[in-house]
């Protein structure tokens, strides 16, 4: 297998092979395809499957074929550290996209986030806290969000963030792809993904 057997563009194609990935992983063979279809998703992935590439390069792609000044993908993470991470690879994969991002996380004044937001963005990546604040000051238009990824959602059930994400749902197009990861697989985790996925289609590395 290589990344060019996938449906993805040459602008993602030239900045995967700058990242220095020549094959893709595990997850990301199986995963990759299935989101690109516009399936629900539900990955049992751990850090170091290369998760975060699996779901951000089909994001990527589809969101340089749809029209739109309002964000049209939010990633969710549990910390600001994640959230961090996942931005970074959203600069880097999205490097020659033109496409616009903005992470959202506490620990700092909200003022040039929100800035980001008004200047116009294609993705958000944030935590639910955060994320909620902002919406709460009317700051994050929602109506064109198409797709929502969980990133690491058992951690954002052990850290409590169930009430923050159903408020989330409740502002969201019902009309959404939805992809979920988390690095176990328990109780929880599967009541959420009733509750979050629609007839999801279920790897598990
Ligand atoms: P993740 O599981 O998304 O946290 O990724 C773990 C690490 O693997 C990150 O440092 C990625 O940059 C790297 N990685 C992801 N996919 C690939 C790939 N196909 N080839 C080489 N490295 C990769």
């Amino acid at each position: 297998q290589s990344f060019e057997n996938f449906k993805l563009n040459k602008q993602l194609l030239t900045a995967i092979a700058e990242a220095g990935y020549t094959k893709p992983t595990p997850i990301q063979e199986q995963a990759i395809p299935l989101a690109l279809s516009g399936h629900d998703l539900l990955g049992i992935a751990q850090t170091g499957t290369g998760k975060t590439a699996a779901y951000l390069l089909p994001i990527l792609f589809k969101l340089k074929y749809s029209q739109g000044v309002h964000p049209r993908a939010l990633i969710l993470a549990p910390t600001r550290e994640l959230v961090m991470q996942i931005s970074e690879e959203v600069t880097r994969f999205g490097k020659y996209t033109g496409l616009r991002s903005v992470s959202l996380y506490g620990g700092i004044g909200p003022k040039s986030q929100i800035e980001a937001l008004q200047a116009g963005v294609d993705l958000i990546v944030s935590t639910p806290g955060r994320f909620l604040d902002i919406y709460a000051k009317g700051e994050v238009f929602t109506r064109d969000l198409k797709t929502m990824v969980m990133d690491e959602a058992d951690k954002m059930l052990d850290m409590g963030f169930m009430p923050q994400i159903r408020s989330i749902l409740e502002v969201i197009p019902v009309k959404r792809q939805n992809l979920l990861l988390s690095a176990t697989f328990n109780a929880r985790v599967e009541k959420l993904s009733e509750e979050f996925l629609e007839f999801p289609e279920r790897i598990e590395i």
